[in-house]
């Protein structure tokens, strides 16, 4: 096998042999390769630029199917390959692409067109949720078969660069699909103090990102007696007035993603994984994994939409209430000893008390803002987030979303002039937020994004965070500190032109890199 789109890859070089790092076998990082090649011949197929529903749809499962951490089963893989060879098939001549040719490719090729190929991935997923609450945008879908058609064709650097930085051009169009999708079935996230707390008696622990399943379970839940609590990236859910309207969703149980082993094995509570972060579950814990949407490892329960998109639940629920939950309540703590976290801080809330917050720094009291922000992974070395969010000076706000928060939301970091020194803006792709409040503010102050108090310290794991670091350069935005390794698929001359182009710098300690932003 080969595959190296992740940050835990193996040596930081490629995963390689029988098995992937997150557990992913050679069997199924070949049927993912079989499966994007025959994605590249759809692309083919779709010569006009626009394909049909069905094309769309397809596209964007393929895609998401083969972003780290959602499917470990080799026959879910396979049937989607199958689906997706046969519409190829059914609109014309077939011409699928063999990935060996781009995993073979000149360095610097390979760099650009992995670059193009797992952001796509990552624009996919969010397009995928977004698609699910009946929003679409098609410039997004166009793209998916333009950059497809890319990654299967002879281009050179110059070609493949500017698509590289369309892709995350496309990504903000759809992460703001999503977030439009989002607001209107849920209403705008308010700020919410969520407790770290599972009360007695029978419950179901909800993880990933998709809301909609979310909804469908707590309707489904309703008066039957089990209380449902989120999980990872799904903690944001606790923040919308059509979420948390349910007396049944009660908070949030854990952490980020890869403390599943140690959160889930004595958890009398089944789990549902509505998209990527599964860790491949152990024995202790295996048969209470419920698995929907492009999420799947063999054995898992698997939870299939209706032709109306609708989901039943009642065999997660019925698990729930055979296993029991806890005789009473049990309070848990983060990974600092917090009891509660906050969640809620997107854009309209901090937009709500832009002029305080304009004051603040207009004073001095605010003196830097600073995004912390991404994903949360097992490297020993993401101590550094939590480093440094402890000693950022108290002059300095953090921003914050996706799970790599979990580093360091558990923590009081007290307030300046009433404002939260730690806002949580959302999942990771309400980085869509975090860009709309930098935007706001640069207008405010009549300046650039680049010349604000402003600065991004991102931790990456998987491929949604390579899109959304696409986006930021997209939008130009420069110095971004990243870590805690740089991509294994960004070879010297691609990391070269990041550099001299973006500033683009490795993290390095607390310390020194606070030194040099607060300075
Ligand atoms: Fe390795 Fe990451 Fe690929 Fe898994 S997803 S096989 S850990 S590079």
């Amino acid at each position: 096998m080969f595959c190296f789109q992740c940050e835990q890859t193996a040596g930081c070089t490629a995963c390689t042999g029988a098995a992937g790092v997150c557990g992913k076998t050679a069997d199924v990082a070949r049927l993912q390769d079989d499966l994007t090649g025959t994605l590249v011949a759809l692309a083919r197929a779709e010569s006009d630029g626009r394909g049909d529903t069905e094309s769309d749809g397809l596209m964007l499962e393929g895609m998401f199917a083969c972003v780290s951490n959602v499917s470990f089963d080799p026959k879910a893989i396979a049937a989607l390959e199958r689906r997706v060879r046969a519409k190829a098939i059914s609109l014309g001549e077939f011409s699928s692409y063999d990935m060996r040719l781009l995993w073979d490719a000149q360095e610097d090729i390979r760099s650009l067109k992995s670059l193009l190929l797992f952001g796509m991935r990552g624009v996919a997923a969010y397009a995928y949720h977004a698609q699910a609450l009946g929003k679409s945008d098609p410039v997004v879908a166009a793209f998916l078969y333009e950059g497809m058609r890319a990654v299967g064709s002879d281009l050179d650097m110059d070609e493949l660069l500017p698509l590289v930085l369309k892709c995350g051009e496309v990504n903000l169009a759809a992460m703001a699909a999503l977030e439009e999708a989002n607001v209107s079935a849920y209403g705008k996230p308010e700020p919410a103090t969520v407790e770290l707390k599972v009360e007695a008696g029978p419950f179901i622990v909800v993880t990933g990102h998709d809301l909609h399943d979310l909804k469908q379970l707590l309707e489904q839940t309703e008066g039957r007696g089990v209380n449902v609590y989120t999980h990872g990236e799904m903690l944001p859910a606790n923040a919308y007035p059509e979420l948390r309207k349910y007396p049944h969703l009660k908070g949030n149980y854990g952490t980020a993603w890869h403390n599943q082993r140690k959160e889930f094995k004595d958890l009398p509570a089944p789990i549902l994984w509505t998209t990527n972060c599964l860790l491949k579950p152990d024995e202790s814990y295996a048969d209470r994994v419920f698995a929907t949407g492009p999420v799947s490892f063999p054995g898992a329960h698997v939870v299939e939409a209706g032709e109306d998109g609708a989901k039943d639940f009642s065999a997660l629920i019925d698990k729930a209430l055979e296993l029991g939950g806890w005789d009473t309540d049990r309070t848990f703590a983060g990974i600092n000893g917090g009891t509660s976290v906050t969640t809620g801080f997107g854009y309209d809330t901090v937009m709500s008390v832009a002029p305080a917050v304009i004051d603040a720094v207009k004073s001095g009291d605010i003196k830097r803002f600073i995004l912390l922000a991404g994903c949360d992974g097992m490297r020993k070395e993401r101590s550094y987030y939590t480093d440094f969010a402890k000693l950022a000076p108290s002059d300095s706000v953090i921003l914050t979303l996706a799970c790599g928060k979990y580093r360091f939301n558990d923590l009081d970091l007290g307030s300046i002039d009433g404002i939260p020194r730690l806002l949580d803006v959302g999942q990771c792709n309400d980085a869509y937020g975090a860009i709309k409040i930098a935007l706001a503010l640069a207008d405010a102050f009549g300046c650039g994004v680049n010349d604000l108090p402003l600065s991004m310290v991102l931790s990456w794991y998987e491929q949604k965070a390579v899109c959304i670091l696409l986006t930021l350069l997209h939008l130009g935005i420069r110095g971004i500190y990243l870590g805690p390794t740089l991509p294994a698929f960004v070879s010297p001359g691609v990391l070269q032109v990041l550099v001299d182009n973006y500033g683009i710098r490795p993290i390095s300690t607390p310390e020194a890199d606070l030194a040099q932003i607060m300075g």
